[in-house]
């Protein structure tokens, strides 16, 4: 049984996920990966320990490497290409996608990262801590 709220799934729903754990943290990613991966100005996520997500479904998963040199799996649904879940294997860590999840209200942005790639028209909450690259 889950106590998180953290669950959703693709636009079709061909893929589905839960995680049992709490956010480690919610953030607004501004790199040049996550603009082509949502064809947005950002991409925002809840990051979860790996161990307590479960995916339900196939996905395609699409590799890229970060500025850390960490290989990480971008996985999207076959069918509908919505885009679900970042995996970062070697941190053990799974970004999942704001907009993918059930009760989207989930989602309390704390941080922006990587906003020394930030479009001039994406405007977000001047409040939330931003950060040029990814803070250690
Ligand atoms: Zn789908
Ligand atoms: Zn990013």
């Amino acid at each position: 049984m889950s106590n998180s709220n953290i669950k959703g799934s693709c636009q079709c729903g061909g893929a589905s996920y839960e995680s049992t754990a709490d956010p480690v943290f919610s953030a607004h990613c501004h790199c040049n990966h996550c603009k082509k991966t949502t064809g947005a100005g950002h991409l925002s996520a809840i990051c979860v320990p790996q161990q307590s997500f479960t995916l339900q479904g196939k996905t395609t998963i699409f590799e890229t490497t970060g500025d850390s040199g960490n290989v990480i799996q971008r996985h999207f649904c076959p069918t509908c290409g919505s885009n679900i879940f970042i995996a970062n294997e070697a941190l053990e860590l799974v970004f999942v996608m704001a907009g993918t999840l059930e009760d989207v209200e989930v989602f309390k942005p704390e941080l922006e990262v990587f906003c020394m790639h930030k479009a001039s028209w994406d405007q977000t909450n001047p409040e939330l801590q931003s950060f040029d690259k990814m803070p250690d």
